[in-house]
């Protein structure tokens, strides 16, 4: 892998950010507030932003003197399937993200590998994939509809929620229903 793969950032995607209006002096700052249509795969396996839904940015981009460093929070809906029940989740993250971004041929650009710090192509930042580590890290792995989602009656499948107290299955002892079945063969 080169280095650097040279520009293929599109300034127009909504993930990208322009800084070309941001004073290449430590200290300038500029807010950005934007909403864009979330990436495919945002998110874990149970749980994450739906594709092309509302992701909110509000953005701070400051230079310092070695890049840009980019902080704020994106916030969204989340849609999942809670891990014990199944059901539906319905929910929004607000994501805190804070990356630097260096300068290219900057020292920060020279002496860190691209996994430590962000790395600008011209004037252009891809945020995607800090944005992407950042609400990875947000989400449960094992999302809950509700923190004392008791689940499902293992026996049956229906929500504990929707069974009376004293639910119960009788059961045999699975010790005993391999000796019965035992006992039929010897017949
Ligand atoms: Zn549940
Ligand atoms: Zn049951």
């Amino acid at each position: 892998m080169p280095k650097h793969s040279p520009s293929s950032l599109n300034p127009k995607a909504p993930l990208v950010l322009d800084t070309r209006d941001l004073p290449r002096r430590p200290g300038a700052l500029r807010t950005l507030r934007r909403v864009v249509p979330a990436p495919k795969d945002l998110g874990v396996e149970l749980i994450g932003v739906p594709e092309g839904a509302d992701l909110d940015l509000d953005l701070r981009l400051e230079s310092v003197s070695e890049g840009v460093l980019v902080s704020g929070t994106v916030s969204g809906r989340v849609k999942g399937e809670c891990g014990r029940c199944l059901r539906e989740i319905d929910d929004s993250v607000a994501v805190p993200v804070q990356e630097l971004y260096a300068y290219e041929n900057s020292t920060t650009d020279a002496t860190t590998d691209e996994d430590e710090v962000g790395r600008m192509q011209d004037d252009l930042i891809d945020l995607e994939p800090a944005l992407r580590d950042a609400v990875v890290l947000m989400l449960p792995t094992n999302p809950l509809c509700r923190e004392d989602c008791p689940g499902l009656c293992p026996e049956c499948g229906v929500h504990w929620d929707d069974l009376p107290a004293d639910h119960s299955h009788e059961q045999i002892d699975p010790r005993w229903a391999g000796l019965s079945q035992l006992n039929r063969t010897e017949e």
